[in-house]
């Protein structure tokens, strides 16, 4: 849809009136109670540090893999209550944020990075079922809509990207089958990943590998930030507020939060998105969109808009706006952004205009752990001790399983069909300290907007940066 039609001016403010101004999926009576925090010391084989899908998946895989094995994983506040519990809930099979980043960043390994993704989608959906993960999975798959001329030649060309490498990557749609499909005036064209996506309630998959990690013997520790992290005989040591935890081994899932090892924390700039949610549709609401198959939407511009159905028939609508905070600092206050709810509201109703008069009910951000190169990034720390996975970007839900994975390969010193990768075993690259990360990073945002004003043109700075490798993106 062309910017200048997008006038904040015109937008109807009395839809956001209500909105309460917390995660919609964690404002739920399924929420669980907070565990106990651990107070005096622990001894473990393996610490898992992050109650967020990146140490939840470590405790559970590294259980499945040896029931015997002794874990304890520790979470500052509860588990599930940051990125994990308050995202899109768009779990992909891409571990390399989309078959374009991937082309063009490992072309060489890019089949068995795909075969990879898949396989991990579908063993996500064999837990969902083994442990009976109350998680709303439904695997719709996902349509990338072309909202600008210049948009359906890209649509074509990752159709064409996809059918060239072989790959299942998706059915072009027509102006006519996408709105067939979920009718918005904004909609001129549409690519059908069918089996690459499933929609999910995020929280509810935190909460039910909690569930699933207890029942497993893992002891979860909740309101215990691990505050230091050092070598120890022949394992390691953290620091909790009351006790301390001397393991063999430790995995970090920190995501965007300040890694307890520092020299990981310049490859990584958190980032705030944010969605909004409405109340559920009525049935005549409904019949106006259609979205009978309840895919996964989103859009290809730089600044895109993700969107789907939940299972009472609301719409999450979020993205657009990546907000970065100077010192690439993580804060509560940060989670709400009012002039990026305004944006996404308007926008929501001009792809929307059947739904006027459609009230949302919750406003959100959260912070991701965005990389240069979008995709997770793995390594070591005291002498191969502990392991970290961390650059999600904003495709972690189902990455992070791939990730957990990786992690508990390291730790076992193992040479697995994952540590041989070339994404595994190189970085990206860091960002610059402020105040040229900040700079840079406003100058890369503006960049992005223009070419999306401008039929997806990209000017000379974005253009060095992409012969570089560098990118920003959520
Ligand atoms: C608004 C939003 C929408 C998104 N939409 C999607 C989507 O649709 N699809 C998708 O694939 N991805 C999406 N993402 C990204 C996805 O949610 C993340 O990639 C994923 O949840 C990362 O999981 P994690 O466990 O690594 O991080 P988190 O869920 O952030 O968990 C990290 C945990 O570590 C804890 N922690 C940090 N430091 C310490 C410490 N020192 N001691 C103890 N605990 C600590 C934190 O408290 C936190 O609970 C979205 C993210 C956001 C914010």
């Amino acid at each position: 849809m062309a910017r200048a039609a997008m006038n904040p001016g015109s937008f109807p403010l009395r839809a956001l009136a209500d909105a309460e101004p917390r995660p919609f999926w964690l404002d739920d009576p399924a929420r669980p109670r907070a565990l106990p925090a651990l107070v005096g010391d622990e001894r473990c084989d393996l610490l898992v540090v992050g109650g967020g899908y990146s140490g939840l998946w470590t405790a559970l895989r590294a259980k499945e893999r040896d029931p015997g094995r002794d874990i304890v994983l520790i979470e500052a506040q509860e588990a599930g209550w940051a990125a994990s519990g308050r995202n899109g809930g768009f779990c992909a099979a891409s571990l390399t944020h989309g078959l374009a980043n991937g082309q063009a960043r490992w072309p060489g390994e890019l089949l068995r990075l795909e075969e990879l993704g898949a396989r991990n989608l579908d063993a996500i959906e064999a837990a969902v079922a083994r442990y009976g993960l109350d998680c709303d999975f439904e695997r719709t798959g996902e349509i990338t809509v072309a909202t600008a001329p210049h948009q359906v030649a890209e649509v074509r060309e990752a159709a064409a990207l996809a059918a060239g490498l072989g790959l299942d990557g998706g059915e072009f749609l027509d102006r006519d089958a996408v709105r067939a499909e979920v009718d918005s005036p904004a909609f001129l064209a549409g690519l059908w990943d069918r089996t690459g996506v499933a929609m999910l309630h995020p929280a509810k998959l935190a909460w039910g590998l909690k569930r699933a990690c207890r029942a497993l013997g893992v002891r979860i520790y909740e309101h215990t930030p691990g505050t230091a992290l050092s070598s120890r005989g022949p394992g390691v040591a953290v620091r909790t507020p009351y006790g301390r935890v001397f393991a063999r081994h430790a995995a970090l899932g920190t995501n965007a939060f300040p890694s307890l090892i520092r020299r990981v924390r310049p490859y990584i700039a958190p980032v705030y998105d944010h969605a909004l949610m409405t109340e559920p549709l009525d049935a005549e609401r409904l019949a106006a969109v259609g979205w009978r198959r309840r895919q996964g939407l989103s859009d290809s511009a730089n600044h895109f808009h993700y969107f789907r159905i939940t299972a009472d028939h609301r719409v999450l609508w979020g993205g657009y706006d990546i907000v970065h905070h100077y010192g690439s600092r993580v804060r509560a206050e940060y989670d709400h952004h009012p002039a990026t709810y305004r944006r996404l509201a308007h926008h929501f109703f001009q792809y929307f205009p059947q739904l006027a008069g459609v009230r949302f009910s919750h406003a959100w951000g959260g912070a991701i752990d965005t990389c240069s190169r979008f995709s997770p990034f793995f390594g070591t720390a005291h002498h191969g001790r502990v392991a970290y996975a961390l650059g999600f970007t904003g495709l972690g839900v189902g990455a992070t399983r791939f990730g957990a994975d990786v992690m508990l390969d390291l730790l076992a010193g193992e040479r697995t069909e994952r540590t041989g990768l070339e994404l595994v075993r190189t970085k990206p690259l860091p960002f610059p300290p402020e105040p040229v990360r900040s700079l840079g990073i406003g100058l890369i945002q503006r960049s992005m907007t223009r070419a999306d004003e401008r039929g997806g043109r990209r000017d000379l700075w974005l253009r060095a940066l992409d012969r570089a490798g560098f990118g920003f993106d959520s």
